[in-house]
This record gives C-alpha cells, sequence and structure tokens, in this order.
C-alpha cells in the first residue's frame, strides 16, 4: 500500500522514553548498549540517557547484494566489536526497525554465546521478522520514514555532493 508511518524527531522523543520505560519496568538491567548505525545509533543514545547506562558500543552493518539477486544478506563492516568487551554483560541490542529481521538476527548471533544475556529493543517491528524483539515500541506494516532519513544528504551550494 502507499500507507507510511511517519515519525518526527519529537515523536520519536516520546518513542524512546516509552521504550525505556517498558524496558525498565521489565527489571532488564543492560551493562551494554549495543548500537546497530546507522539509525540505532538515535535509539541506542536515548535508551542510554533514560536507562542510565554509559556503556554504548556501536556496530556497522549494511545489506550486501549478492551476485545473484536472490542472495541478500547483511554484512557486518569493520570496525566489529571485541567479543572480550562482551563478555558476561547484559547486553540490550538497538535498531530503528525490526523488518526482515536479518539485521538484528546477525547482531543477536554476534552476541550469543559470549554474552550473559542478550536482548533487542527496536522502535518499530514488522509482522514478517524473523527476530522477536523483547521489547518494540509501536508494529506496523508500512515503510516507516524515519526523521533523520527522511530527507537526502545536504550538497554543497556549488552542487557538488559532499562523498562525490
Ligand atoms: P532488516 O530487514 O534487516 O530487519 O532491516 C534492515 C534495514 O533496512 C533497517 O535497519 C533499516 O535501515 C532499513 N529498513 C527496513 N524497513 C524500513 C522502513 O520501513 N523504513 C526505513 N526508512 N528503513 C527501513
Amino acid at each position: 500500500s502507499d500507507e507510511r508511518e511517519n515519525l518526527t524527531y519529537p515523536l520519536f522523543g516520546q518513542a524512546v522514553r516509552e521504550l525505556a520505560q517498558t524496558i525498565a519496568d521489565d527489571g532488564y538491567e543492560p551493562d551494554i548498549i549495543l548500537s546497530i548505525a546507522r539509525g540505532g545509533l538515535f535509539v541506542a543514545g536515548g535508551l542510554g540517557y533514560a536507562l542510565d547506562v554509559k556503556n554504548l558500543h556501536v556496530m556497522n552493518v549494511e545489506f550486501y547484494t549478492g551476485v545473484g539477486a536472490t542472495l541478500e544478506m547483511p554484512v557486518m563492516l569493520p570496525p566489529v566489536p571485541n567479543v572480550v568487551d562482551l563478555s558476561e554483560k547484559k547486553v540490550l541490542v538497538a535498531d530503528d526497525v525490526a523488518d526482515t529481521g536479518k539485521t538484528l538476527k546477525l547482531v543477536h548471533d554476534f552476541c550469543a554465546g559470549h554474552v550473559a544475556d542478550v536482548r533487542c529493543a527496536v522502535v518499530y517491528e514488522k509482522p514478517q521478522s524473523l527476530v522477536k524483539c523483547e521489547y518494540v515500541w509501536r508494529r506496523t506494516d508500512a515503510w516507516i520514514n524515519f526523521p533523520w532519513s527522511v530527507e537526502p544528504p545536504v550538497v554543497r551550494r556549488d552542487g557538488q555532493v559532499l562523498d562525490a
């Protein structure tokens, strides 16, 4: 459908507080928040303040389209966090959305076996997600416009693209 879920910065502020409240009410006290760049950085920053967690880590995950058009898998980009930093820790993985859930599954499986506990928190979860996140603000089937990516990158006044 043409339906869109439009998340604004003010609504995101409310969402991240409510998500943190759900986590606190559940009694989960993570030692580390592991964000998935780039969208998860906003979520992890907000949760870090709201849950009083200062130990934030980041993983860079990107979807790679292989030579076969059907081979679409997310891959971790360097630098990959050292699992020693995560050992015996309660980890909260933070991202903006679980869509197929492949990104979160990759990060969840990366942590599993090394950490004391790993749970996932997302602003949105879609029904087809193969990871069922422990903490979800809203569920939707629609394409989500996030405030940080709804607009294209800025261009220089002379029209040249920044990374060109
Ligand atoms: P996955 O399919 O692995 O769960 O999600 C991969 C990534 O695709 C997400 O982290 C996000 O960057 C992007 N994505 C998936 N669904 C949406 C959506 O509805 N809106 C936006 N803006 N990005 C999405």
